[in-house]
């Protein structure tokens, strides 16, 4: 394996984590404080990622993949247990405060899904395409969510933008160097175990970010119909490309 074949994967990996910028961006001209737009994106995103991340357990369903599936989700769930318990006694700060911690929590959940990602696009870039899309859908609204306390700030909308550009980068930039160390730990050309792991982060996300966030903004209806459109596209596409296969 050389290192030409880590650049798509690296590209696409960057550009799902910058969409963050997108969102910070859009805050200073859209309205979203309804956050129902958030409630169908996050939820679709939900589906698709609950369906990709159970979908790599599928193919090769043996000791050794069960138990990275469940180390991943369990790393995973403590990542995002950490990042969550310090995001929430903000509420009496400044706004570029509120913001940098919300980054850096959002930079938390960040890292696992760019090494999902990555893993994923290593093995067929269509499903890494796919999973990115995913990314971008809730990345959107969380870049959103990231600069909405900055709207009032002189400068705001420069600050929101470098926030959530570190914010994307640092972790996606993190997750490739892992894999290419992690990569040196297994065979050669062995991409299995990194799936068996990313499925387990993939469900973690969806599960216990996505799905709950999703609720407390969106309306019942909303995000099961997301939801399950979610689940409804990403099972076509792993049809169409026969489960890992093309
Ligand atoms: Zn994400």
């Amino acid at each position: 394996m050389s290192l030409l074949d880590f650049v798509p994967s690296s590209l696409l990996t960057l550009g799902a984590a910058l969409s963050l910028c997108l969102g910070a961006w859009l805050a200073f001209f859209v309205d979203e404080s309804s956050g129902r737009f958030s409630g169908l994106t996050s939820s679709l995103s939900a589906g698709i990622m609950l369906t990709l991340g159970a979908s790599m357990l599928l193919e090769d369903f043996a000791p050794l993949p069960v138990g990275l599936f469940v180390a991943g989700a369990l790393a995973t769930a403590a990542l995002l247990h950490v990042s969550h318990h310090h995001a929430h006694h903000a509420s009496s700060h400044s706004g570029a405060y509120v913001a940098g911690l919300s980054a850096a929590a959002v930079a938390a959940h960040s890292f696992p899904e760019c090494f999902a990602l990555f893993s994923a696009a290593m093995v067929s870039l269509p499903l890494g395409l796919a999973l990115a899309a995913a990314m971008v859908m809730h990345h959107i609204p969380l870049g959103l969510s990231v600069a909405a306390p900055m709207r009032a700030e002189a400068g705001g909308l420069g600050k929101s933008l470098k926030y959530t550009a570190l914010a994307g980068f640092a972790p996606a930039a993190l997750a490739v160097l892992t894999y290419a160390f992690s990569h040196t730990l297994f065979s050669p050309d062995s991409l299995e175990p990194f799936l068996a792991f990313a499925g387990g982060i993939l469900v973690c996300i969806a599960v216990i970010e996505l799905l709950p966030g999703a609720w407390r903004v969106g309306k019942t209806g909303v995000v099961g119909a997301g939801f399950a459109a979610g689940a409804a596209v990403m099972s076509t596409v792993l049809l169409v490309a026969g489960l890992w296969e093309g």
